[in-house]
């Protein structure tokens, strides 16, 4: 008895010996050892990193050319100036449609654009933009968040040294601007039209003829008649870019683009390079901007659909019912068959089906549902 009491107090005693020892040690250490890990954290974090971002937008665009600054000035801020990003528009280092060749071979840290402009190369990124008659934004960053997504579209950008982050979306976009009336799938047929990604392919599905063009070309193409129409985003977008001057119908709803995510992708070496607080800072912000253009989209497009109508003369046009039901089967057609072989291809799509159907059937009770009771004005 007495000698297990006599090991109970040795062992107390011996934690507390312990104890005393370890913050020794730790003081004793800490203060020789402070001067050199405060200095040694404290350079750490005094390292000053500098990335150049280039962007699928010409400079300064309202929606995502602001996005991009957004994102540069937010790491700026919330980095105290270790970590600046230098933007730069479309064509000012690589063109446009040269975005991701560029970060990923690293000759430039970032970059900011849609996936979908890479469909050529990857083609199952178009999932990660957006797919017809597919998800709205808020379904889009529910399933990018939390529903799996963004582990699928990392895996597919890491052979390419990528790492994505979501970094915008435009909400619902307009179907486009027209030349001439669209009454029914006939006028469709041989139209050349401006329209990327999977929208695109199912264009050409039902007779259209589709061209894959940078923003910044657009205004042109269409004046010169290059192309017959065009979709780009939406009133605030189009208004900016002038579209009404050179096409006289306006035509929705956006079934080809419901909520295209923007993208931020970073060099994985570039992005290695970077502290964990840095990593965390650049991640933050751009779901800063994720969630804040769409905002912006929000609160915008509503006062350039008025001036495009009451200052400018446009034409609001529906799709007839014969259209958007071609286009509705045309479009089950072209994205059950994306995936084709590709074993992730296949997984991503799957990802995408699930999570669109399990997230309809509650939207129908509430965003739907509510939508359409809302009084017209
Ligand atoms: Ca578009």
């Amino acid at each position: 008895m007495i000698n297990r009491k006599r090991k109970q107090v040795e062992q107390q005693l011996g934690k507390v010996m312990g104890w005393v020892l370890i913050l020794a040690i730790l003081s004793g250490c800490g203060r020789e050892g402070s001067s050199d890990g405060a200095a040694a954290v404290k350079a750490e974090s005094a390292e000053v990193f500098k990335f150049r971002m280039v962007t699928t937008w010409p400079k300064n665009f309202p929606g995502m050319g602001v996005a991009a600054e957004n994102l540069a000035n937010a790491v700026d801020e919330m980095s105290d100036g270790r970590l600046t990003i230098t933007v730069y528009g479309s064509g000012e280092v690589v063109p446009a449609l040269g975005v991701f060749e560029a970060v990923s071979l690293g000759n430039v840290e970032m970059g900011h654009g849609a996936a979908y402009y890479w469909k050529g190369k990857v083609p199952a990124a178009q999932f990660f933009t957006t797919v017809p008659f597919g998800m709205t934004a808020q379904e889009m960053n529910a399933w990018l968040h939390h529903g799996g997504g963004m582990a699928l579209w990392e895996e597919l950008y890491a052979p390419y040294n990528l790492v994505p982050i979501a970094g915008g979306n435009t909400g619902v976009q307009m179907a486009g601007w027209f030349n001439k009336e669209i009454n029914s799938i006939e006028d469709i047929q041989g139209l050349k039209m401006r329209i990327p990604g999977l929208g695109g392919e199912v264009f050409n599905r039902v007779g259209g003829s589709a061209q894959t063009l940078p923003g910044s070309e657009i205004y042109t193409s269409l004046q010169t008649g290059a192309v017959d129409a065009t979709e780009w985003v939406g009133p605030y977008n189009d208004l900016a870019f002038g579209l009404h001057q050179v096409a006289e119908y306006y035509y929705y709803p956006g079934w080809h683009e419901p909520g295209p995510t923007l993208e931020t992708i970073i060099n994985k070496d570039a992005w290695d390079s970077l502290p964990p607080d840095l990593q965390a800072i650049l991640r933050t912000a751009s779901r800063m901007i994720n969630e804040d253009s769409l905002s912006e989209y929000t609160a915008r497009n509503n006062d350039a659909l008025s001036e495009l109508v009451e200052q400018h003369g446009v034409k609001i046009r529906r799709l007839p019912d014969d259209v958007i039901e071609a286009l509705r089967h045309a479009s089950r057609e072209v994205v059950s068959a994306l995936p084709g072989e590709d074993e992730l291809a296949q997984r991503i799509y799957q990802s995408y089906s699930d999570f669109h159907d399990d997230v309809m059937r509650y939207h129908e009770l509430s965003e739907r549902a509510y939508i359409n009771l809302r009084p017209t004005n």
